[in-house]
């Protein structure tokens, strides 16, 4: 995961070390290969050029250039606005005061989505709750059937309506169910679309006003890069979403979409989906991933 990232960052800090004291002029030229690093890991130019001063302004400061070890210092500062940039503290998921709540995962088809769904409600059963998972991508009955499975996977149960052209109704349906069958957290899957157009997003908007979800998820694919973040964008601006989850962390993806995620849209990574099984979701630690990157 970001391993050139990671690479070209851990070349900057050993020449930086190997320098003992350190001039303005010796950070401004780490900081230029900090910044290549970057735009090469497609880390949006904005939040580069915006993290590049900050951290200059901090490591050019008196107290780094006259401390004893002026390199970790400049490393600590990259660090902290490192964790900054992918969201500060910990985001964690919200549940409903009521004690029943409602999860609304939307994304792109492709994205792991459905996959998703699975891995949210297996993780919370672990945390004892009873989910229930909703199947509300009706256009594709291939989808419903993969709900089916990945609920089978985790052990938990499943609501679809084969006969149904009507995601509002099955959503709606499909929370009666649960609440009937004692289930305290309700996993709705949508429809996807290989892009985004304005009937998926009427459609969410039409599912969003008839439950009122505790939280909407957008699951975005991290090595989808920069896209990702357009995708987060739009979704954010058209339906307002709560948090993302970010799949496929484990794949050789190059880093830009986690790292640029939460500035562009102000909306925190909550989860990270690393791998195909139904276990592979961790909550998202923005000061692990940081420490994992600059290693
Ligand atoms: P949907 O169309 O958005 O519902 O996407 P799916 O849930 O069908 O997932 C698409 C593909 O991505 C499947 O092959 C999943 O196994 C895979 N996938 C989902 N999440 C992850 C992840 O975190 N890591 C990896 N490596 N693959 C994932």
């Amino acid at each position: 995961m970001f391993s050139s990232l990671s690479e070209k960052l851990q070349d900057v800090f050993k020449k930086l070390r190997g320098k003992g004291k350190l001039t303005e002029k010796d950070i401004k030229e780490a900081m230029k290969e900090v910044k290549l690093a970057l735009l090469e890991a497609d880390v949006n130019y904005k939040v580069v050029k915006d993290f590049i001063n900050n951290v200059t302004q901090k490591a050019v400061g008196e107290e780094v250039l006259e401390s004893l070890t002026p390199a970790q210092q400049v490393i600590k500062i990259v660090y902290d606005e490192m964790v900054n940039l992918l969201g500060g503290s910990d985001a964690k998921l919200t549940f409903s005061p009521s004690g029943f709540s409602i999860y609304m995962m939307v994304g792109l088809q492709g994205s792991g989505k459905t996959t998703t769904a699975g891995k949210l409600a297996g993780l919370l059963k672990k945390q004892g709750k009873n989910p229930l998972l909703v199947a509300c991508d009706i256009y594709r009955p291939a989808a419903i059937k993969q709900l089916e499975v990945v609920a089978q996977k985790v052990g938990v149960k499943c609501y679809a309506d084969y006969t149904s052209q009507d995601a509002v109704k099955i959503a709606k349906d499909g929370i009666e169910f649960a609440k009937s069958n004692r289930s305290d957290v309700v996993i709705i899957d949508t429809a996807g679309r290989l892009h985004i157009n304005q009937e998926l997003m009427d459609e969410l908007k039409n599912i969003k006003n008839a439950v009122k979800p505790t939280e909407i998820l957008l699951v975005v694919d991290a090595m989808t890069g920069q896209d990702a973040v357009n995708v987060a964008e739009a979704f954010n601006a058209q339906l307002g979403i709560d948090g993302i989850i970010m799949t496929k962390l484990d794949g050789d993806t190059r880093g830009g979409a986690a790292l640029s995620v939460k500035a562009i849209t102000g909306k925190p990574i909550k989860f990270a989906g690393v791998g195909e099984k139904m276990e592979d979701l961790e909550p998202f630690y923005p000061d692990r991933m940081a420490s994992r990157i600059l290693g």
